[in-house]
This record gives structure tokens, C-alpha cells and sequence, in this order.
């Protein structure tokens, strides 16, 4: 599975047997789960969502894991569970995927970015408290800010989390990448300096059920919302409900929702994908590993291991030096591609799109992650790479730098 980062025809073409630069690993227990649940009583509605969000409790330690549709619609809900609305600010990482920023537009607030540190590519949680301050003077602090977990490599939350008692502002954590991560001894997840974690199951992603994310949080109240939220604003609890029901049969709407649900079929999947993610973190480690190992004398910059954190590595990106790389980073890009390598550029700064352009934002708004972006390629990693696969990509790299 690759995201494009452009239109295909406008790439080079590449070899058949091109390595991509992630890959989901379905065996046959996954199979065999899925198989289960579509000759069940239940496609959707049934026992596997709940199974499957105990285990990502069971796995981040949070006591409550809310299932969807996509890790696009677990941000709005946690947006909206925190009662995003207009007039509110929202402030998210540039370097992320656009999900990050569009959730808070779903619910009309307007968005700003805070600048990454350059090493991790995290929000620098330094721009972040500097953009408080000014905020502050002005009166137009912001309502929720969601952090990235670039990579799979935890943001410094303990500052984050911080800053946000100070100010008081909610933090989503977007983990979308970070599953089976860790930070100061707890799973990312584990919510001890947010409200809310989101996860991403898109095949690129740690686990895969085809489409699909969660959100944990500590916060039974929260977690109550999530779901109300996540099934139209529907209730069929007597406890949550305005009026007395008139039978068994009776539900209320109490709220505006969505449907935003899970399958059970993408449960069965997730549910069996989990056995196997120490599995899947541990192969990636030792990967990313072995890369930092081969690529140590080439003129790159290779990514920055944080102490307090142990990341899931969803991505490994090196960084060009500008001085040893006459083509600079597409020409080196396109002579992966024809030598087969899946290489792909983890983000375009989000407000250089169109859309948030028309919103007003320009290049340069942050610099840090302009600069990052101008050096950035990430390059193949996912769990059944092998060492072969993982030596060719080393060479063609070495071949094109040198
Ligand atoms: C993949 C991703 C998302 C969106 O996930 P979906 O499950 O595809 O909706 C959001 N944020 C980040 C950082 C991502 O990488």
C-alpha cells in the first residue's frame, strides 16, 4: 500500500519489483479471523468491536478504547467530545498528515500550526509555549492542541502536558503512527498528558484493519461521549435518556452524531492483528537499527531516538545535507524511485495546501518545518521487509549519494 504523493503519471516509472515504503502483514490467523466474523450472526453491532477495543486498552493501559471507522473520523469525535466548536482555535503539528488540522474544521474552529523541533520532527514543545505567551497577551488562546507523534516517535508530553495546565487548553494526542510506542515507561495511549489518543489502522499504519482508528482515553465521561457521538447521538440507555422510554424497544438522539462505526469484520482483523504487535514494533526496531547501522557514513541525517521514548518506527526518514547532494532532495528521489525504491515525502507542510492557503497561511509559516520538508524522504519500512530488501534499498542509496 502506498499513499501517493503526487499523481502517479508524474512520477517516474519504477521496476516491477519496486520495495514500498510500507506494507501491511496479513497472515493466515488474520484470514481466518475475518473469515469467522463474515459467517457470523453479526456484521457490524457485534461482539468483535468491543473484543478489539479491550485489547487496545489491554495495550495502552487506557481504561477506555472507542473503535471507528478511520483515525480522520476518532479525531472529530474527540474534537467534538471536547466541545470544539466555532470561534475556537485549535493548534496541530505542520508536519502531519492534513487529518491532523481538517478535524478542527469539521467542527468550524480555526486552526494554527506550531513549528517541529528539527531532530524528532515533533511539535517543538519551546514554539509551542512561545505561541502560548504571545496568545495570551492577545487574548486568543487555543481551546485543543493536537500533537503528532511523528513516525511513531512520541512528542515530549511531559512539557505539552504541562503547558496545558497552565493554559488551559485539552490535548488529543494524534498517534496515528505510534501504536506500541512508548514514552517515560508507558504505552502511547496510556493518556497521562492528554484527553484523548487517537490511533490509525490504515494498512501503512503498526496494525491494520483496512480502514479504520480508535480513540483512548482515561476519562469514563469522554469515552461515553465518543460512542454517543461515534452512533448518531443515539442512545438506548434508560440512564442517558430525557424522557421515560415507552418500552424496551425505545432509543433516543440526544446529541447530533454520526455514523462513524467499525465493522466487525475490521474488528476481527484488528482483534487478530493485535496478538502480533509486540511482534511487528520489535521487527521494526530492529530494522530501523540495522539502518541506522548501514546508513551511518552516507551524508545523511538519520532520525533522532529521543530518550523517555521508544518509538513503533511506522517511518524511518533520513535528511539530505543540502551541500553533498547536487540535485537536492527530487532529484534523489526520482533516482530511488528508478532504481526501484518506494520512497515517499512524510508531509507537505499542511498549510501549503490549497485549501488552508485560501485560508490565509503561506510558505514559511513555520521554518522549522520548511526546512524539514525541503530534506525529508522517508524510505521502505514495514515488518516483512527482509534483510535483502533492506540491503538494496542501502545500496541504491549509496549509489545515488555518492
Ligand atoms: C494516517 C494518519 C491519519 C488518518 O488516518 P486514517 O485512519 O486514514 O483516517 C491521521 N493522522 C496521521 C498523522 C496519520 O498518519
Amino acid at each position: 500500500m502506498q499513499q501517493p504523493t503526487g499523481r502517479r503519471d508524474e512520477l517516474p516509472a519504477a521496476p516491477s519489483e519496486t520495495i514500498p515504503y510500507g506494507r501491511q502483514a496479513i497472515g493466515p490467523d488474520d484470514i481466518a479471523a475475518v473469515v469467522d466474523a463474515l459467517t457470523s450472526d453479526y456484521l457490524t453491532q457485534g461482539p468483535r468491536v468491543p473484543q478489539f477495543e479491550e485489547a487496545l486498552s489491554a495495550a495502552t493501559t487506557a481504561p477506555f478504547a472507542v473503535a471507528a471507522n478511520s483515525a480522520t473520523s476518532a479525531l472529530h469525535l474527540a474534537c467534538l467530545a471536547l466541545g470544539t466548536g466555532p470561534g475556537d482555535l485549535v493548534w496541530t503539528s505542520p508536519v502531519s498528515f492534513v487529518a491532523s488540522a481538517n478535524c478542527a474544521r469539521y467542527c468550524g474552529a480555526d486552526v494554527d500550526f506550531v513549528d517541529i523541533e528539527p531532530d524528532t520532527f515533533n511539535m517543538a514543545p519551546e514554539a509551542l509555549a512561545e505561541k502560548l505567551e504571545a496568545a495570551a497577551r492577545i487574548g486568543r488562546l487555543p481551546k485543543l492542541v493536537i500533537p503528532v507523534h511523528m513516525g511513531g516517535q512520541s512528542c515530549r508530553m511531559d512539557a505539552i502536558g504541562a503547558l496545558a495546565k497552565r493554559y488551559g487548553f485539552h490535548v488529543v494526542e494524534d498517534a496515528s503512527h505510534a501504536l506500541g510506542g512508548s514514552y517515560a515507561n508507558r504505552p502511547v495511549g496510556a493518556g497521562a498528558h492528554s484527553d484523548i489518543t487517537v490511533f490509525s489502522f490504515h494498512p501503512v499504519k503498526i496494525v491494520t484493519t483496512a480502514e479504520g482508528g480508535a480513540a483512548t482515553t482515561a476519562d469514563p465521561a469522554l469515552a461515553a461521549k465518543l460512542a454517543l457521538l461515534r452512533s448518531h447521538g443515539i442512545t438506548r440507555d434508560p440512564a442517558l435518556m430525557e424522557g421515560e422510554p415507552d418500552g424496551v424497544w425505545a432509543y433516543e438522539q440526544v446529541d447530533l452524531g454520526w455514523n462513524y462505526r467499525m465493522t466487525e469484520l475490521q474488528a476481527a482483523l484488528g482483534l487478530s492483528q493485535m496478538r502480533r504487535l509486540g511482534q511487528f514494533v520489535d521487527r521494526r526496531n530492529a530494522l530501523a537499527d540495522r539502518y541506522d547501522r548501514l546508513l551511518s557514513d552516507l551524508p545523511l541525517d538519520l532520525p533522532a531516538r529521543q530518550a523517555e521514548t521508544r518509538s513503533s518506527f511506522h517511518l524511518y526518514i533520513v535528511r539530505l545535507r543540502e551541500a553533498e547532494t547536487g540535485g537536492g532532495r527530487r532529484a534523489v528521489f526520482d533516482a530511488l524511485r528508478r532504481r526501484g525504491i518506494g520512497v515517499n515525502v512524510h508531509y507537505i507542510p499542511i498549510y501549503r495546501q490549497p485549501y488552508y492557503r485560501r485560508l490565509g497561511f503561506r510558505a514559511g509559516h513555520c521554518p522549522q518545518a520548511e526546512r524539514y520538508y525541503d530534506r525529508a524522504i522517508s524510505i521502505p519500512l514495514y515488518h516483512g521487509m527482509t534483510e535483502a530488501q533492506q540491503d538494496r534499498v542501502v545500496a541504491a542509496l549509496r549509489e545515488v549519494l555518492s
